[in-house]
């Protein structure tokens, strides 16, 4: 079983290898690019692990990672690193969501390329997103790397696993990293397949029935 699936009673060490293999995955797939985008996962009631600010996600060592309470107080870091600048977000959601021990923030092209240009997002185009996500809201625009992004996710995250910053990026929870990349990788792939569409000319939508009859199966 892949690494980014873990339990509540793995290890400290294992969550650690877990955040550096997805933070690999995301910058491959250019989910996240240069030093952009966030990965934290749940230690215990009290703590979270949370990536430091200004490091690229594909390189990053196991020092690279941070402990810190669920106020965004440090309790260890190495080399005075500072926590990512997203943490008010990352523990807007803890707070929120006892069931979520996972949260990716990442930059995906096409689904950030489709708020640059004002439009929905497109949950109506594949049947996978109703069977799976549901409806995935776009927030206002909210100012990055403050406390405005955890203000723009507050009234959206308890019932939504997968949320899109507008102009500026996603947001992916899961019970772990792997059900949280694979939101993540859902949400681009949609977005994707919707700008090729258009590229083709024609985008057709799910009958609002049929929509209805997959999100209650
Ligand atoms: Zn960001």
């Amino acid at each position: 079983m892949s690494i980014l699936t873990f339990s509540p009673t793995s290890s400290e060490k294992d969550l650690r290898l877990a955040i550096l293999e997805c933070g690999r995955i995301c910058y491959q797939n250019r989910l996240m690019v240069s030093n952009d985008g966030n990965l934290s996962v749940r230690l215990d009631s009290k703590r979270v692990l949370i990536t430091a600010s200004g490091v690229c996600k594909g390189r990053m060592e196991a020092d690279d990672l941070l402990i810190l309470d669920l106020n965004g107080n440090v309790i260890e870091s190495h080399d005075n690193s500072r926590p990512s600048s997203e943490t008010p977000m990352h523990l807007e959601v803890y707070k929120q969501r006892p069931d979520v021990r996972a949260v990716i923030h990442a930059h995906p092209v096409f689904a950030t390329a489709l708020t640059v240009a004002g439009q929905d997002f497109p949950d109506d185009i594949l049947p996978e997103v109703a069977l799976t996500l549901g409806k995935i809201p776009i927030t206002a625009y909210a100012t990055p790397s403050s406390q405005h992004d955890a203000d723009a996710i507050r009234p959206l995250i308890r019932d939504h696993d997968a949320i899109i910053l507008r102009q500026h990026g996603s947001l992916t929870v899961g019970r772990d990293l792997d059900e949280a990349l694979i939101h993540l990788e859902r949400l681009e792939h949609v977005a994707e397949v919707f700008w090729r569409a258009q590229m083709l000319g024609n985008v057709q939508r799910i009958p609002p029935g049929e929509l209805k009859r997959l999100s209650g199966l």
